[in-house]
């Protein structure tokens, strides 16, 4: 991005411990984008169950148009104790990631010096998935019938297309290509033949396409569980349905310190749309408003919206003081220390290395 430049934030705290975590965060975002000559400017949303409760709807009518009028949305968390989870989630982060078209959903897994982790001593763990964001079986199809008798029957019918099969395994062989990494696609096509095995024929066509010099590997989704947990330093990049790339990314946070450590980018490569950058965590309603839930899955998200809206410098600026956070021990309870929400994120923006004026 050019120097001199803003960078028009939506900020959507939402419920539970997303207003916690976006207040710790956000400072040090705002910090960082000067490393690229960035200023950022936030318009606040105030989104979410509160919302819902108060007027019968999670966000406005006009919601796509305004915040398409944003380069990025900064998103704290949904759920709140007196909603259903179900319908927070259909309330608002599933139509803003399929109004706008997000189908790629990146959720990077990095093990980090000094924090505890499930993966063996030496190990390094540094592996993307990336996950189909629009159908799957997460389309939202289905119903029931012969509510409440005996015979009560369900449907939730998964969808996989051609042309979101590929556009998501080219981003997908891009980072694995940029990272240098093996792409290891993750089906179930031997049982699930018709879907899982669109998707087979899809990547490695496209691979053999477009892509001969990324290494590309099937693993099926149940082997590639207990490999992931017993050797996570053979995955790169891991290409998923919507179902199995949520699953797999959540298996896969405790050897990056836990839920309040994973980020996530919701963006469409080649579509001119806003992308929305929240953590992997929900609203952990057991630790809300009591100051103690780690922002860092947040700041580290502010760093996936800071590469992707052209602000490299400070992406790496946050990571460096992430990475200073942790070996001085400034982080919450989950990851063994005592700092407050609040206190961690001031850690970090203190430790943002200074900014050179590019
Ligand atoms: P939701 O229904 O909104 O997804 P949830 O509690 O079911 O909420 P998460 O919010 O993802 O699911 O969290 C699961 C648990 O992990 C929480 O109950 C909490 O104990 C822990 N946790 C999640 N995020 C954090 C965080 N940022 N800091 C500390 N602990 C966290």
């Amino acid at each position: 991005m050019e120097a001199g430049r803003t960078l028009r934030v939506a900020v959507i705290r939402g419920d539970g411990i997303g207003p916690e975590v976006v207040a710790a965060a956000l400072p040090a975002i705002c910090d960082a984008a000067a490393h690229d000559g960035v200023a950022v400017v936030c318009e606040e949303l105030d989104w979410g169950g509160e919302r819902l409760l108060r007027t019968g709807a999670a966000m406005p009518p006009d919601a796509l148009d305004l915040v398409r009028a944003h380069d990025a949305i900064l998103f704290g968390a949904i759920g709140h104790p007196q909603i259903d989870p179900a319908e927070s989630v259909w309330s608002l982060v599933l139509p803003l990631r399929k109004g706008l078209e997000l189908y790629a959903n990146l959720r990077p897994v990095v093990g980090w010096d000094g924090l505890w982790s499930p993966a063996r001593e030496g190990v390094e763990v540094d592996f993307l998935v990336v996950r189909e964001n629009t159908e799957g079986e997460y389309s939202g199809i289905g119903g029931r019938a012969h509510a409440g008798t005996p015979l009560e029957v369900a449907t939730e019918v998964a969808v996989h297309s051609r042309p979101a099969i590929e556009r998501i395994a080219r981003c997908a062989f891009l980072h694995a290509r940029e990272r240098g990494q093996l792409l290891t696609l993750a089906t179930k096509s031997n049982v699930n033949r018709h879907g899982y095995g669109l998707w087979d024929e899809v990547v490695f066509e496209l691979g053999a396409r477009e892509f001969p010099d990324v290494a590309l590997e099937k693993n099926y989704v149940d082997a590639l569980a207990t490999r992931m947990v017993a050797r996570p330093e053979s995955l790169g990049v891991v290409l998923a349905g919507n179902l199995f790339g949520d699953i797999l990314s959540d298996l896969g946070a405790p050897f990056a310190g836990g839920l309040g450590m994973v980020p996530s980018a919701n963006v469409a490569p080649g579509l001119d749309v806003p992308g929305f950058f929240e953590p992997v965590h929900g609203s952990a309603p057991d630790i809300a408003g009591k100051g103690v839930a780690n922002p860092l899955a947040t700041v580290l998200s502010g760093a996936m919206l800071l590469r992707e809206n052209g602000c490299p410098a400070g992406a790496g600026a946050l990571e460096t003081a992430v990475a200073a956070a942790i070996r001085d021990g400034a982080v919450t309870a989950d990851l063994g220390g005592r700092a407050t929400t609040a206190e961690a994120g001031e850690a970090v923006r203190a430790a943002l290395p200074a900014a050179v004026t590019p």
